[in-house]
């Protein structure tokens, strides 16, 4: 990615407490670029309209204009935007990740010294969630009950393709998940890429392949095929440690995995999604780079999430790693209950914006907010949602949390 030194960044400042962050969360972002780059650097922001102020000002939930700025720009933000009911739109969010095929979810989960964790041994968790974004059941073709489209689909799998009619009673509702090769190939390569990049142990794709063998078992088939094929030199799969296993016994594949470890080779594993929900609480450690499909991934990342502090804390970027498009987002709601009361945490969208950096190659700015907010977070001053659930903690409003980081930047 080429960044000029004054780069435009789109910002839609979301609905709810997306006016309530969005400003603290800048001015954070502002103060590490400035403190990192003296001047020579500075993010130049742009706000673009969606959601309910861009129905208001436009007419339109979702601009053409706020869809060409993403387009032009190819890096940019938002706060939460709240779905309007029963304007024939699905959800903004999917909407905006379609249009520009964002096609990998990212959600690196990551624990701060003093935020409270239901988990043993927070500190060990360091994880990176990659989502496959644009398939699965998430596509959305579903046929309701009692409808046309819901008869001629149970007619056509009775009649044609031999179905026992036992399971599918009349009043049955279909919804169809597909899962191509080239949608699983894309996500698990760009999961690899990083864990290379960043030299992280392991790759874990994560599915239930021993049910929905032809959709989850395809994508782990085709994740071990990639690992194998693209990155031989750099990868080495559980399913080749299977083959050496059989052929030559479990000491020597014992031996081949050890090497593979200590020559810095990532390790492309596969897990069932429940045993992976137990393990990842169990034993956190074990797991690094997660690959998997759009449902699992929206139950895993919101578990893991939970794992260290909560969505008010976990930060998450749309990505297409092929175009460089790429919009990063706070992973919470809108919270309508809390809008305006100095209550919101800001960290997501703060978070968001430091994946933004690390994205823009900024290493700088981005270390300095993590810097800041690890002794914001050590020194137990936070917003209201976590004060609740800390000893001798301090409650800041929202912009005074921000503010703090600040002073720690300083
Ligand atoms: P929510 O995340 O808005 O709220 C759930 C609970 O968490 C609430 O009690 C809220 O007060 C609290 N909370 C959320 N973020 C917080 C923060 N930063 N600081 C402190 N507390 C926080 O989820 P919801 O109530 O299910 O959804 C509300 C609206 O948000 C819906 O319209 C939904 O469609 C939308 N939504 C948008 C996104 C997005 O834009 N990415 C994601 C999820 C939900």
């Amino acid at each position: 990615l080429v960044v000029p030194n004054e780069p435009v960044i789109p910002y839609i400042e979301g609905d709810g407490i997306g006016k309530d962050i969005s400003g603290p969360s800048q001015r954070v972002i502002d103060a590490a670029v400035e403190k990192a780059y003296n001047g020579a650097r500075k993010i130049v922001w742009k706000e673009v309209l969606a959601g309910e102020k861009a129905f208001r000002e436009t007419g339109n939930y979702l601009p053409e204009e706020t869809l060409e700025a993403f387009r032009n720009y190819l890096v940019g933000i938002k706060g939460p935007l709240q779905t309007p009911v029963g304007e024939g739109i699905r959800s903004l969010n999917v909407a905006l990740r379609q249009s520009l095929d964002l096609f990998v979810c990212l959600r690196p989960i990551r624990w701060f010294k003093g935020v409270p964790s239901p988990i043993r041994y927070p500190s060990l968790v360091d994880m990176h969630i990659f989502r496959e974004n644009t398939e699965d059941i998430y596509a959305g073709i579903e046929y309701m009950a009692g409808g046309v489209d819901a008869h001629k689909l149970r007619d056509f799998l009775l009649k044609e393709m031999g179905v026992d009619k036992i399971r599918f009673p009349e009043s049955s509702s279909f919804g169809i998940k597909p899962v191509s090769k080239e949608g699983s190939e894309r996500l698990i390569r760009a999961a690899i890429r990083y864990a290379i990049q960043r030299g992280l142990p392991s790759v874990t794709l994560v599915h239930k392949g021993n049910i929905m063998k032809f959709t989850e078992g395809a994508f782990k088939i085709w994740g071990y095929d990639l690992a194998e094929n693209e990155f031989g030199n750099n990868t080495f799969t559980w399913r080749q440690f299977e083959k050496i296993k059989n052929e030559k016994g479990r000491l020597d594949a014992e031996a081949a995995l050890e090497e593979a470890k200590k020559s810095g080779k990532v390790i492309i594993k596969d897990v069932i999604t429940d045993a992976f929900l137990q393990e990842s609480l169990l034993k956190p450690y074990n797991h690094s780079v997660i690959a998997t499909m759009n449902l699992n991934g929206d139950y895993i990342s919101d578990q893991l999430a939970a794992m260290v502090g909560g969505i008010g804390i976990s930060p998450g970027a749309n990505i297409n790693y092929l175009s460089g498009y790429a919009i990063f987002e706070a992973t919470h709601g809108t919270a309508p209950d809390i809008a305006g009361s100095g209550k919101a945490n800001p960290s997501s969208l703060i978070l968001s914006g430091v994946m933004m950096l690390e994205y823009m190659g900024w290493y700088e700015a981005a270390e300095h907010v993590y810097d800041a907010m690890e002794h914001v977070f050590a020194k137990r001053k936070v917003t209201s949602d976590l004060f609740a659930q800390m000893e001798g903690a301090t409650q800041l409003t929202t912009s005074a949390f921000a503010d703090e980081i600040i002073r720690n930047i300083h």
